[in-house]
């Protein structure tokens, strides 16, 4: 049974909220944050965020508010694309639309968090927060302020930090008494057990010691810019680091309740605001560059804590812009781990745009600094950035050696596959171009290779799709995340036509439903009998005097994904406005009489193959004579 309309539009957000977030914001705004569109006709295209696809097949149509793919078949209002490409609930989409949108309403949106993906601590975790927070002041107003401060302070200025970079960042100094910050700690009423927990004390219950003392420590900030962990580096010329010449050069909190590696990005909450600005986020490879980075004026800096890069992380770096420049080390590990990135990247997000610093001669970001200074740094990260193609190519001319047949070969197999992931058909020109140049290979030759190379690649996706979204008859994909490529648009047969153009009317035309009424009329899909009877249901409270309803409206009401999906699609469909002479009740037997004459036809044909399958001839002959009568019936009727 389909669900009631407005089952989950509750979900406690008044239905005028609901609407006057809506009314307020334009959904070509919100949809270009993750997809550059052009105007072709009334729509808008681009290509699709959620698949992989070589053209654009996602359109939004500003007119009636709505997008949809005609490759994977999602669609909906703009609510729908927070939730689909976001991982939002409804409520989540709400409220981050509004805030898109600056649309100001007087809603405590607090009351709505559901914890799916505002982080909610609990009260054991909140406490732990709070003592690292203390601990935080503690070390910073040490290292600005005191004696014990003052080597430290040499040290940072000596690494050319500002002032404002050493506040920014809240560096501070473990003091190396260990048991100061454990004593400063409890005189704040943290118990043992707390200071236990946090990672950062070591010891016996009377004794506990900081782990960090004598090191310069950085505070380690989540998304909302709390202190969750630190990192602290040794001291050159302490105590600490004479007696102990073999420590490592940076110590990093454990992980803890509250401090997770594998998702944890230094500095997220601060390059957050930049990155909007610049319109694009630096990924680093060491926390000291995005320090460094900062100090310079380049303030959309994050990095990875010391682990290669995660598709947690990668998530959040989605989240938070469009564009990403990776800038690790020039050494051989860096340029490995920039390789991994890409790819990394690559796969898991279509939407991101990507693009490489190259450092050269092993320098890592803060090195360059030091050597070249914050001008020409500042110059390179604007200046210098090469494609991923670029880099890849870079990286495999050393790693190839192309005086070679063996390297050639391999140079050229693992350049055509980066390229044939490549949508726009003249950068793939470009490129394949540069790969004969490099190999000596004529780019006739090299662009067959390629065509061939990307067939393979097509074939393997649709082979993956048959096997994830057959039972969708209409979208043709399914909606879980691991169907993550398009179904290539399948050509729909006339009954499907009909239907979905029959249920264009009976939104946009009310008198459809007077030439419907007093039939016992049924669609022969599922899914738009699902829609048509919500359409029915909904339309009994809310036509105007006219026997009108708000198309944008009923979409609004739907709860489920696939309905979005379909009521989008039919919405989307270029229609004349006024229904044609006898237009329903063609409508109406191509999907009644007809549909149904196909469907037998169908199942005849299956019937017959196995009838010739077994040799059974007298059952065949039975069979012909059904289907030559099927086909008298479709004749008989003139269209
Ligand atoms: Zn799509």
């Amino acid at each position: 049974m389909p669900a009631k309309v407005g089952d989950q539009l509750a979900n406690f957000i008044p239905e005028e909220i609901i609407n006057e977030v809506k009314n307020n914001v334009n959904i070509l705004d919100v949809t270009s944050q993750f997809v550059d569109l052009q105007k072709r006709g009334r729509n808008y295209f681009g290509y699709c965020p959620f698949h992989k696809e070589r053209t654009p097949s996602f359109t939004v149509n500003e007119e009636k508010q709505i997008f949809h793919c005609f490759s994977c078949g999602r669609g909906g209002n703009v609510f729908r694309f927070m939730e689909e490409i976001e991982g939002y609930s409804f409520p989540q989409a709400v409220q981050k639309v509004a805030e898109a949108g600056n649309v100001s309403i007087s809603f405590d949106w607090s009351a709505l968090d559901d914890g799916q993906q505002t982080t909610n601590y609990s009260s054991a975790q909140n406490r732990l927060i709070q003592l690292h927070e203390e601990l935080r002041k503690f070390y910073h107003y040490l290292l600005m302020n005191t004696e014990n401060g003052h080597q430290g302070l040499i040290y940072l200025y000596d690494r050319g930090l500002s002032k404002e970079t050493l506040d920014a960042y809240q560096i501070g100094i473990a003091p190396e008494d260990g048991r100061l910050a454990a004593q400063h700690l409890l005189n704040k009423e943290f118990t043992t057990e707390e200071l236990q927990n946090s990672g950062i004390f070591v010891g016996d219950q009377d004794r506990l010691k900081d782990r960090f003392a004598g090191r310069v420590m950085f505070p380690l900030r989540n998304p909302q810019g709390k202190t969750v962990g630190f990192s602290g580096r040794i001291l050159p010329g302490s105590n600490h680091y004479e007696n102990h010449p073999d420590a490592a050069k940076y110590l990093n909190s454990p992980e803890t309740e509250i401090f997770e590696k594998n998702t944890f990005l230094f500095n997220l909450d601060l390059a957050q605001n930049e990155a909007r600005r610049a319109k694009e986020l630096v990924l680093f490879e060491g926390f000291m560059d995005v320090i460094a980075s900062h100090n310079e004026g380049v303030g959309n800096g994050v990095a990875s804590m010391g682990t290669s890069l995660t598709s947690n992380q990668i998530k959040a770096i989605e989240r938070t812009s469009k564009q990403v420049l990776i800038a690790y080390d020039g050494d051989k590990p860096g340029q490995k781990a920039t390789l991994r990135a890409i790819n990394l990247i690559q796969d898991q997000s279509s939407r991101l745009k990507l693009n490489v610093l190259a450092f050269e001669q092993n320098l890592d970001p803060d090195e360059f600094i030091q050597k070249y200074g914050g001008e020409r740094y500042v110059n390179f990260v604007l200046n210098k950035r090469l494609s991923p193609i670029h880099f890849m190519r870079n990286y495999y001319r050393q790693e190839f050696s192309l005086e070679t047949d063996n390297g050639k070969i391999q140079f050229i197999n693992v350049m055509l596959e980066a390229i044939a992931k490549i949508q726009q058909p003249i950068d793939r020109d470009i490129y394949v171009g540069e790969v004969a140049e490099d190999t000596g290979v004529s780019k006739d030759t090299l662009l067959q290779q390629l065509d061939s190379q990307s067939a393979k690649q097509q074939n393997h996706q649709s082979y993956q799709e048959q096997d994830q979204g057959n039972h969708h008859h209409f979208s043709g994909n399914s909606h879980s995340e691991v169907g993550l490529q398009a179904a290539p648009s399948k050509k729909k047969s006339q009954l499907e036509k009909s239907e979905l153009l029959l249920l264009y009317r009976l939104l946009y035309n009310s008198e459809t439903w007077l030439l419907i009424a007093n039939r016992d009329f049924h669609f022969q899909s599922s899914e738009v009998e699902t829609v048509y009877m919500l359409l029915s249901d909904y339309r009994d409270n809310h036509q105007d005097i006219d026997g009108e309803i708000d198309p944008g409206a009923f979409l609004q009401a739907l709860s489920g994904a696939e309905e979005q999906r379909l009521v989008a699609e039919v919405m989307n469909l270029e229609v004349a406005p006024d229904i044609g002479e006898g237009e329903v009740e063609d409508l109406i037997y191509n999907i009644q009489i007809k549909g149904n004459i196909e469907q037998k036809m169908q199942s005849l044909d299956d019937e017959i193959a196995y009838a010739k399958s077994v040799d059974d001839f007298a059952q065949i002959g039975i069979l012909i004579k059904e289907k030559i009568d099927l086909l008298k019936q479709i004749k008989s009727r003139v269209n």
